[in-house]
């Protein structure tokens, strides 16, 4: 069994998870190791593979339900991937910068945000390599 000292997802020989159950069993028992699990090492390195750029207008109205929308959607990708993590958050007035540890948490984000509040979505691929830009835009 492996704990991840910063995040705390336990490592049970097939996949990583967040399982308080487990977690306690292995402390208890002391059969547990310390390293940290793919989502956190990615974000000790600053392995950014993603970058969305939310603008507009719309944002200025509705902070709040957009902040708890990239949460919900951060929580949710976590769940089934360790390794997709949110690295950086940047507000400004009308313009909210995200950069994520995971090509497809970025994707997600920009999708979600089309199918919450509609808008302009754009995503930009790297060619060669396993980063996006997400750009959208609602007035
Ligand atoms: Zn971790």
């Amino acid at each position: 069994m492996i704990i991840c000292p910063s995040c705390f997802a336990v490592y049970d020989g097939h996949r990583w998870a967040f399982d308080e159950k487990v977690r306690e069993k292995a402390v208890k028992g002391n059969g547990y190791e310390k390293h940290l699990c793919p989502g956190c090492e990615r974000v000790t390195r600053g392995m950014v593979n993603g970058v969305v750029h939310l603008k507009g207008g719309f944002l200025q109205r509705h902070k709040e339900e957009a902040k708890n929308l990239i949460r919900s959607v951060a929580e949710k990708k976590l769940r089934k991937n360790i390794a997709a993590r949110i690295y950086h958050i940047e507000e400004k007035a009308d313009e909210i910068i995200i950069e994520t540890t995971d090509r497809t948490l970025a994707e997600r984000l920009g999708k979600e945000f089309e199918r919450a509040y509609s808008g302009h979505l754009d995503i930009k691929w790297q060619e060669g390599s396993d980063f996006a830009r997400v750009y959208w835009v609602r007035d």
